[in-house]
């Protein structure tokens, strides 16, 4: 026996986006992709559906004159419209290129006009804002209105293309397109906090291999019997893969189109049977003080996956205990897909009694398979895996960025293929990592850092607050302390005092806010995060009364 292969090989069977919608028509076409509409109803339609419909997108885009590696934009909510574009755009060989349209004016137009978009998709929502900015996008030549003919405005400055109307004179038999696997799929752009917005182009590989990582059992653990609704829409790291990872193991599909309040997600959770849904942690506090209100409950839902940013103890507590509902966490970003960690259980854990099962869970979670995750020192010198050491975390895998699009940014990875994800970590030794808190928020006190995630989960626990927001304020003598800003519950009456003596037996006693300020609302990103940046604008040149003693 040499070892040497004698000629045997695999099939070469490229990782295609399309091939994600033919399975899912073939193998599970039957199954239903609901949505709620732009035009205020619902549409009920099937994996076979989608594929058909899909197929019509990408044959009217052929006819445009779209070609392979061309960028479509849209501008639109989680629909099944939007669904059938995303597969038509990349099934014919362009790049979905996914707004937000939740950014500022200026960002749209800047982000639209970078990648060249040639088509803009847009739901009715959408139509004076494009109508608006339709003189400052330099390259859309083609705007395709998702909706019917009876729902189409009667006078637009634009030369509006009827989607229902343009898809229905298009064949559903041109073939998909025959690409490398490497090629690009899709493009999404990150909120830019600070500087312009960058691209991240997800390519066919990177988006199937990711589906697949993300039906395994223990990240969302999905399949045939499975309900999903991703809340988190496709424009926020596509709806965290779920279009894709629904049609990869055929689960029902369930999308609230226009509507993130409680009653209507709560009334279509029910309703569809929903046993797993997604969404930052701003949704699932709005449903915790609507389903206190109004002594409803959530169905069949079983689960909720809560990312984008971390999640507090006592919403895990109020989801098991009053409602009966699994809250796994996971972490991740717009350039890893998203997907970098889920807090499944390991069998160690879920053998802990409560409380300390609660103190995993409140970690953002183990790898999925394909992240691979270290933390570093300042000097780039690995840190151990012990729970305690803090540092950069860095991560490197297949549906991880590699550059962003047009090479903004320059070299992002560094010499050994490892990408700086901007957060602050511990990994512990059974693999969970937990968030510290973003690189730039940490607060930094004396020449040790203060963890603003940390606080806010904390004081998002006291009874009275309704949402809490730590962000670190200049001090004369200890560089920076915290200021926690509160909104309170509503017709609750909660105040500082109480919320010191709540935090007390909490937190390390140097941790404690050297003020409390309360507010009407915390801003909130574009993706529903705490505006961190905003708020602490809106603090500018806030005098801490520590400040005034230590200066005197
Ligand atoms: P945007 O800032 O555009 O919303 P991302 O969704 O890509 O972009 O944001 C990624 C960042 O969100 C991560 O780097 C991390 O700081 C934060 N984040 C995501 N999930 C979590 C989580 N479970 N806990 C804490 N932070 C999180």
């Amino acid at each position: 026996m040499t070892g040497t292969c004698a000629g045997g090989t695999m099939q070469d069977w490229p990782l295609l986006v399309w091939k994600l919608i033919d399975h899912a028509a073939r193998n599970h076409g039957q199954r239903e992709v609901v949505s709620l509409t732009c035009e205020g109803g619902e549409n009920r339609s099937t994996w076979a559906s989608v594929r058909r419909r899909a197929r019509q997108v990408a044959a009217g885009l052929r006819a445009m004159g779209i070609g392979t590696g061309d960028r479509v934009a849209t501008l639109a909510w989680n629909t099944h419209r939007h669904v059938e574009s995303w597969y038509g755009i990349s099934g014919m060989g362009a790049v979905a290129h996914t707004i937000n349209p939740r950014l500022f004016e200026d960002q749209i137009v800047y982000i639209a006009n970078h990648a060249e978009d040639r088509v803009l998709f847009f739901d009715l929502t959408f139509v004076k804002l494009v109508e608006k900015l339709a003189p400052r996008f330099e390259t859309i030549e083609r705007y395709v209105l998702l909706t019917d003919r009876a729902h189409m405005p009667e006078d637009s400055a634009l030369d509006l293309i009827c989607y229902e109307e343009w898809i229905a004179g298009q064949p559903d038999d041109m073939p998909w397109a025959e690409l490398d696997e490497n090629a690009p799929a899709g493009l999404c752009y990150t909120s830019g906090t600070t500087g312009n917005p960058k691209g991240v182009q997800y390519s066919h590989r990177s988006n199937v291999l990711h589906a697949m990582a993300a039906c395994m059992t223990d990240t969302f653990g999905v399949g045939a019997r499975s309900v999903v609704m991703p809340i988190a829409p496709m424009y926020h790291a596509n709806a965290w893969s779920i279009p894709y990872t629904t049609a990869a193991c055929g689960a029902k599909l369930v999308m609230a189109g226009p509507h993130f309040d409680a009653p209507t997600l709560q009334r279509m959770i029910v309703k569809e049977k929903v046993d797993l849904a997604l969404a930052v942690p701003t949704i699932w506090l709005g449903m915790l003080q609507h389903l206190e209100k109004t002594g409803g409950n959530l169905g069949h839902l079983t689960r909720t996956g809560i990312g984008g940013s971390a999640v507090p103890r006592a919403m895990i507590e109020a989801y098991d205990k009053l409602y009966n509902v699994r809250v796994i966490q996971l972490w991740g970003m717009t350039e890893m897909s998203p997907l970098g960690t889920i807090g499944m259980p390991t069998p160690e854990v879920a053998a802990l009694p409560y409380e300390q099962e609660l103190d995993y869970r409140v970690k953002q979670g183990r790898a999925v398979f394909g992240v691979e995750m270290k933390i570093v020192d300042e000097a780039g010198r690995e840190l151990p895996r012990d729970g305690k050491a803090f540092g950069r975390l860095m991560v490197r895998g297949p549906w991880i960025v590699g550059s962003y699009f047009k090479g903004d940014g320059g070299q992002i990875l560094d010499s050994e293929g490892w990408f700086d994800t901007g957060d602050v970590a511990t990994l512990d030794p059974l693999g969970y990592m937990q968030i510290v808190d973003r690189s730039k928020d940490v607060i930094k006190s004396g020449g040790e850092w203060i963890s603003s995630i940390d606080l806010e989960n904390v004081a998002v626990g006291c009874p009275g607050v309704a949402e809490a927001a730590v962000i670190g304020v200049p001090h004369p003598k200890w560089d920076e302390r915290p200021l926690l800003v509160i909104v309170r519950k509503e017709g609750v009456d909660v105040t500082a005092d109480d919320i010191r003596a709540y935090l007390s037996d909490k937190i390390a006693k140097w941790w404690m806010p050297d003020a409390i300020e309360f507010v009407d609302e915390i801003p909130h990103t574009a993706t529903g995060k705490i505006q961190k940046v905003a708020l602490r604008q809106q603090f500018a040149g806030y005098r801490l009364p520590t400040a005034e003693v230590a200066a005197g």
